[in-house]
């Protein structure tokens, strides 16, 4: 195995996580990312990794505009791709809203001599992943790589729900496998300060769970589970997502 050609899940653009991955298989990885819609893919990482993936600007047209306005926004800034396809004969789309998260870099951020713009960190999450948890933004992507960090946890769940029916809970829910219980203790105080940090403060409950006990997924891993309560005009309901 030389290479390993990832897609359909942010783990290639999410440094622990493909250093990880690299790790274990003994080759290198490089992150792309495609769309039905189009046919095939649209972004690639080249061998120089520059932590980003170069748009394949000479089949497609790539927008970044600000979700909420549609208005376009700047080099360095995150917001919802945009693409217009050409030169591939399956579904023409133009301005195609695709709800993908990115930031957009010049090419100059890669040393490999493409003209290709690139998008740093790839696709960043989806616009419809995004929690609001007291008043904050919550990307599980960005959850996920800061658990990644810390390599001693081996699988996750990101957990919301609402305490005594009234205010939202975040808490992460970690296996940490062959830990005394003061190393253990150590990683779950680090990572709650991480995320806390990253997310103006919002507090997040760590919590260690029985080795094995959180699901493994094979395809398009989904890591959160949303208990919240939604109070609504037609009364009370959980959501679940
Ligand atoms: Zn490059």
């Amino acid at each position: 195995m030389k290479r390993l050609i990832l897609s359909g899940e942010p783990a290639g653009s999410i440094p622990a996580t493909k250093r990880l991955i690299e790790q274990e298989w003994g080759a290198k990885a490089a992150d792309t990312a495609g769309m039905t819609e189009v046919g095939t893919i649209m972004v690639f990482e080249c061998e120089k990794q520059p932590g980003g993936t170069h748009i394949i600007e000479d089949h497609y047209i790539e927008e970044v505009v600000d979700p909420q306005t549609g208005r376009p926004v700047g080099y360095g800034e995150l917001g919802e791709r945009l693409i217009t396809s050409f030169g591939r004969g399956f579904i023409p789309v133009l301005r195609y809203r695709t709800r993908d998260l990115v930031v957009r870099v010049p090419a100059s951020g890669c040393t490999c001599g493409r003209t290709f713009d690139l998008y740093e960190g790839g696709i960043r999450g989806r616009v419809d992943d995004m929690k609001l948890v007291r008043g904050t933004n919550v990307y599980p992507r960005a959850v996920e790589s800061i658990v990644r960090e810390f390599e001693e946890i081996d699988e996750f769940r990101i957990h919301l729900y609402t305490a005594e029916g009234r205010q939202d809970e975040i808490e992460v829910l970690v296996e940490i496998p062959e830990r005394d219980g003061a190393s253990a203790d150590r990683i779950i105080a680090e990572l709650g300060k991480a995320l806390s940090q990253a997310h103006e403060g919002l507090r997040f409950g760590v919590k260690k769970v029985e080795n094995g006990s959180l699901p493994r997924f094979e395809l398009k891993a989904k890591r959160l589970q949303d208990d919240r309560i939604v109070i609504g005009t037609a009364g009370e309901r959980r959501v679940t997502a």
